[in-house]
């Protein structure tokens, strides 16, 4: 069974959600045979999301439950911030994500040029320990696109999985979720977030998944998702983490 939990009706322009914005979304997940939708707009648009129109969306969609999510983008010192955000709605669940390092948005690509200023070792090790802080904030359900640092090609020579060891610890001890999250397909990395390697480790230290197409347009809902759970399937999970009111549940994948 499928789910896409990294959805973003709002993508980067926000606004408030509406049912014309949000039925286009579930009758995509239904032509991909989803039977769960969760939205998780990006954090700085909190204010455009809407109780009431989830709930009238979902009593108008009895065959498939949608949840409310948000994605928060997690640095250093903004964790009393998040906590106020995660009070604001009853959230299913939320995805913690590391879009910045000091100030800088590595996912931008605006500021790809900022990736000449490192030794990717350095990088690597930099991104993994702010995954490691965020996994111990214990303020998340979800780990969002767990190696997006990889997503313009930039990588260290070698072996990458020594370089995540130390927050997988972190991310399996707070009890986190890692999502599948197919977006990085389409991107300069052409790889799933997080990479097959990691997911392996992943499954060996008995953290489990979510899936997530981080769809910013309708006709990305659950996008991949074939592909992706051939992979999982293949690496030996048989079953996906789903949330509700932060509360995590499994079905068969
Ligand atoms: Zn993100
Ligand atoms: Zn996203």
């Amino acid at each position: 069974m499928y789910v896409d939990y990294h959805v973003h009706p709002l993508s980067h322009s926000g606004g408030d959600y509406t049912e014309v914005l949000l039925i286009p979304y579930l009758s995509e997940a239904r032509e991909r045979g989803l039977t769960e939708i969760g939205f998780a707009d990006h954090d700085e648009y909190w204010e455009g999301l809407d109780r009431t129109i989830i709930a009238s969306v979902s009593a108008s969609s009895p065959d498939l439950k949608i949840k409310l999510g948000m994605e928060v983008s997690y640095w250093p010192g903004r964790e009393t911030e998040i906590a106020g955000l995660a009070r604001r709605y009853p959230f299913d669940y939320l995805i913690g994500s590391v879009h910045d390092i000091d100030n800088w948005m590595f996912d931008h690509p605006a500021y790809r040029m900022g990736y000449r200023a490192w030794e990717f070792d350095d990088l690597y090790r930099k991104y993994y320990e702010l995954i490691k802080g965020m996994a111990h904030s214990r303020l998340f359900d979800i780990v969002g696109h767990l190696d997006l640092i990889k997503k313009y090609g930039y990588r260290p020579e070698g072996d990458l999985l020594p370089f995540a060891e130390l927050a997988l610890q972190a991310i399996r001890q707070s009890g986190l979720v890692v999502e599948l999250n197919t977006a990085g397909l389409h991107k300069p990395c052409a790889a799933i977030y997080p990479s097959q390697e990691l997911l392996s480790r992943c499954f060996e230290l008995d953290i489990p998944v979510t899936l997530g197409s981080d769809a910013h347009t309708e006709s990305e809902v659950g996008r991949d998702f074939v592909y992706a759970r051939e992979i999982l399937y293949r690496i030996g999970y048989r079953r996906i983490a789903v949330f509700s009111q932060r509360q995590r549940s499994f079905i068969s994948l």
